[in-house]
């Protein structure tokens, strides 16, 4: 059996403290705590290290090497010396495609501790971290390596005087500042592709969620990734996470976080290379359900969509229209999907909803939770913090009747599970009120009507709107944002064009 088939058999039911079995499984995960650089784990320059919290009891569970300034820099020069020594950027696709194959192979030999280690660090149910995250990590690595060698560059109609031809080259050194919410598969989003394309890598993890990473690239070394190619330098965003992006010698910049930090990267590339940086920012994602919709999918998938990751994920469809003459009915069900996501120990394999990321982001979703009554919205279910003597971090399912979509919980992105119910009377109001804000990540439409799904699939500003879903398409789909939720695409093919650069070539 394996380590988390194990812990998952012995597994604490309902809510626990849970710190001997946490404590227990730590000491057999002997969780990686150092910077990765040049191929191998190294203490922080300056010495210094920052604890982890487990959110599931509030307990120190690691302490994690703070990379900074100095680090970055050590990282960056093992990535450029292995960038210019063509140990990977110049090897044939093919022959990227067998290491990363041979990448995915040993995560998925890890996958239960890789899965742990997330629901430990971060708090997310352990099924999920299992059968979602680290499958679709496994997934996201398999896709890009089998990808890279099938990716054909262009001819030019340049005429019979000359050959002009269009290639696309990797960028060199890439760096990414990856978020907590989905540690290891917003990490794979980028690391899948850079990789495959033939770059070298300085990642930064999330500073609340850095454990399963640093696993990771150390699979990635005994896959047969060269030294230098895949550096991980944990530490917190205005140190390590600044230096990356003013860096001189970064190539290019992937960040995916919060709208305020995305800007902040924009800035980093004027004051120093001018390095092109994509950014997956925040959402407020408007799911709007018509009375001629399939009432008990949308009900399902309008409660899971935000309850799921305690509603942790930028795409969540948190401004929930509905039309006005099924509302109530609406509600009344969607209170049962509720009640069925009571949060529980996310180590307790029948749970579905688990913790919050930690103290501080309960607080805010907390204020969030008074700012919305203060404003006059209805607290139609949940609303409160729960299981706060198990020392961890728990809030139930919330929504929001009476919403107006210009109150403070249907304009900002909360990060929690709490839905924002709009009430809309006919297309066009529901177009303009889906667009009326500043995000443009993704949007959800529930309707039979096929003229109106896709007259409003077009006039919805977003980069993804679901017809009669949620989610859907997986890595085939091109997944970002417009307005402030971003530039530029992760996953799909098109993933490629920001980790390489177009060459032109003419000859005579
Ligand atoms: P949140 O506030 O939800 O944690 P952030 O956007 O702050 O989201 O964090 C996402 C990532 O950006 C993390 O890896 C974090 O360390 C990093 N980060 C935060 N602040 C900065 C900053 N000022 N400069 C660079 N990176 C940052
Ligand atoms: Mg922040």
């Amino acid at each position: 059996m394996s380590l988390a088939e194990t812990f998952i058999k012995n597994a604490p039911q309902g809510i626990s403290p849970a710190s001997d079995e946490i404590a227990q499984a730590l000491s057999r995960l002997e969780p990686r705590t150092q910077i990765f650089i040049d191929g191998k784990f190294v203490p922080a320059a300056s010495g210094k290290t920052f604890d982890r919290i487990s959110p599931i009891n509030g307990k120190v569970i690691a302490k994690v090497a703070e990379g900074d300034a100095e680090d970055i820099d050590r990282a960056v020069k093992s990535a450029r010396k292995a960038f210019d020594s063509g140990v990977w950027s110049d090897l044939a696709p093919a022959a990227r495609k067998k290491t990363l194959l041979r990448f995915a192979d040993l995560l998925a030999k890890h996958a239960d501790e890789l899965a742990l280690l997330e629901t430990i660090d971060m708090g997310k149910p352990i099924r999920f971290s299992k059968a979602v995250d680290v499958a679709m990590v496994i997934e996201h690595v398999r896709w890009y390596a089998e990808a890279i060698d099938k990716v054909y560059d262009e001819i030019a109609p340049t005429g019979p005087g000359g050959l002009g031809m269009i290639r696309r080259e990797p960028m060199g050194v890439v760096g990414a500042v990856i978020p907590w919410n989905y540690p290891l598969l917003m990490a794979a989003w980028k690391f899948a592709p850079i990789l495959a394309a033939g770059n070298s890598l300085v990642m930064k993890p999330a500073e609340q969620s850095p454990l399963s990473l640093l696993r990771v690239v150390e699979l990635a070394a005994e896959a047969g990734i060269p030294a230098g190619v895949f550096n991980v330098v944990p530490g917190f965003g205005p140190t390590a996470g600044a230096a990356l992006g003013k860096h001189m010698d970064v190539d290019a910049i992937s960040f995916t976080g919060s709208t305020e930090v995305g800007k902040y990267f924009l800035k980093y590339s004027g004051e120093s290379n001018m390095k092109p940086v994509s950014l997956e920012c925040g959402g407020k994602s408007p799911n709007i359900v018509f009375a001629d919709a399939d009432l008990d999918q949308a009900v399902m998938a309008s409660g899971m969509g935000v309850f799921f990751n305690s509603g942790q994920s930028c795409n969540a469809p948190t401004r929930l229209m509905i039309e006005a003459s099924i509302k109530d009915q609406f509600l009344e069900k969607l209170k049962g999907v509720a009640a069925n996501m009571a949060p529980d120990n996310p180590l307790n394999p029948k749970t579905a909803h688990g913790t919050i990321l930690d103290g501080t982001q309960t607080k805010r979703i907390m204020s969030y939770i008074e700012a919305g009554q203060k404003e006059g919205a209805k607290l139609f279910a949940g609303g409160k913090q729960v299981h706060q003597a198990s020392g961890g971090y728990y809030i139930e399912p919330t929504i929001f009747d009476n919403v107006k979509n210009s109150m403070k919980i249907a304009q900002e992105e909360i990060f929690g599970p709490v839905i924002s119910v709009i009430a809309f009377k006919d297309a066009n109001e529901a177009v303009q009120i889906a667009n009326d804000t500043i995000y443009g990540l993704w949007a959800s439409v529930w309707t039979k009507n096929i003229d109106r799904a896709l007259t409003l699939s077009r006039k919805i500003r977003a980069g993804t709107v679901t017809i009669n879903d949620v989610d859907g398409g997986g890595i085939t789909l091109p997944f970002g944002g417009y307005k402030q939720s971003g530039i530029g695409r992760d996953k799909s093919l098109h993933a490629l064009e920001k980790y390489t650069q177009m060459k032109a070539i003419y000859i005579k």
